[in-house]
């Protein structure tokens, strides 16, 4: 079986093609600066021309979306309702989902009878109760504009469970864990019973750890301040605290490589400040789970820095906790959703 995936992003297209029968990656391809001033692929559907694949081979066409809401909790064959859903849910992930489309409707119209599966990053946290997933405001925010927490890089810790579990040698239903997604984006989620119960992210990717350029939790009071006091746009506003926030607005530098060597003393900082609240969401979803079997470093800084991993659990009540580090595949996680969905057909 051929499953492709495929990931698409406002300027970005990447692909991979898989063989299922063996997991292995047939064909990867990175397509950048779609659309840009010097480049030849001027559209989502030049990069898919560019590739030379004949789409309509293939058994299944994988597509991330990120934004599922409340209707798309789990992986589904795409048709004309589910690209309406999509659509409608443009207000809540406006950069993503609008370019996850573009990728949709081009491969449609590539391959117009081959299967297209929608995999959602937030549908893994469909499972979140709703004490975790509401925010203290008026319940109409909730019921009227669909403001609660929906969490993302679902895709990436549900990949990262069932490999936790595989090599726990328990069931995925019988683990739990705090499983922690450390790359540019970052968040930690509490697994129960191999369901996510509480995630960091929350109405959009910019809620919980500190990340390379997003500012995580902050007292909302800010954005009104800088709104009141210092003038700034709503466009302005967004772009400080996703852009030039986190390790960025701390330090100027988002590499973790380069902050761990670099002597200076932002740097330090902002390691101290990305490390202390990875700990705090920890130690706080310790006590959302009756025991943990592990907690799962992943992500490019979570598998490759043995340094923030050991600053991470270096707290008294995690010494006793197993550690394990899994290299998150969020592709052929897609692939192997398509797989399901097929077989469910
Ligand atoms: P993205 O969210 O963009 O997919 P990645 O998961 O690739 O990001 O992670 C990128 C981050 O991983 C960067 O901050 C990078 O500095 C960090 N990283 C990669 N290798 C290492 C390493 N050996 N030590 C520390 N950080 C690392």
């Amino acid at each position: 079986m051929k499953i492709a995936v495929i990931n698409s992003g406002s300027s970005s297209l990447k692909f991979k093609l898989f063989d299922m029968s063996t997991n292995e990656v047939l064909k990867s391809i990175l397509i950048e600066r779609i659309g840009e001033e010097n480049s030849t692929i001027k559209t989502h559907h030049d990069a898919l021309e560019s590739m030379e694949i004949d789409f309509t081979t293939l058994d299944a066409i994988g597509h991330r979306v990120v934004h599922g809401g409340e209707s798309l909790t789990s992986s589904v064959i795409i048709n004309d309702e589910v690209i309406k859903i999509i659509k409608d849910l443009i207000p809540l992930a406006p950069l993503h989902n609008r370019a996850n489309l573009e990728g949709v409707v081009v491969a449609r119209l590539k391959a117009p009878n081959t299967p297209q599966i929608a995999v959602f990053d937030t549908a893994f946290h469909s499972s979140m109760p709703k004490e975790a997933y509401l925010y203290a405001l008026p319940y109409e925010m909730y019921e009227k504009h669909n403001i609660r927490r929906y969490g993302f890089h679902g895709t990436s810790h549900s990949f990262i469970t069932k490999a936790a579990a595989k090599e726990l040698n328990k069931s995925v239903q019988e683990v739990n864990l705090i499983t922690l997604h450390l790359g540019n984006g970052a968040s930690v989620c509490a697994i129960k019973n191999g369901k996510s119960v509480d995630t960091s992210m929350g109405f959009t990717p910019l809620e919980g750890l500190m990340m390379g350029s997003r500012s995580g939790d902050i007292d909302p009071a800010i954005v009104l301040y800088l709104q009141r006091e210092l003038g700034l746009s709503v466009e302005e506003v967004d772009a400080t605290l996703n852009k030039k926030s986190g390790l960025i607005g701390v330090c100027g530098d988002n590499d973790v490589r380069n902050i761990i060597k670099s002597g200076d003393e932002k740097a330090k900082l902002a390691l101290d400040m990305m490390i202390r609240r990875i700990q705090k969401y920890i130690g706080a979803y310790l006590t959302l789970l009756p025991s943990v079997d592990a907690i799962a470093f992943s992500g490019g800084i979570g598998e490759n820095s043995s340094y923030v991993r050991e600053r991470v659990l270096d707290v008294a009540i995690f010494k006793e906790i197993k550690v394990l580090v899994i290299k998150t595949n969020e592709e052929l996680e897609i692939a192997n959703e398509c797989v399901k969905v097929l077989k469910n057909k």
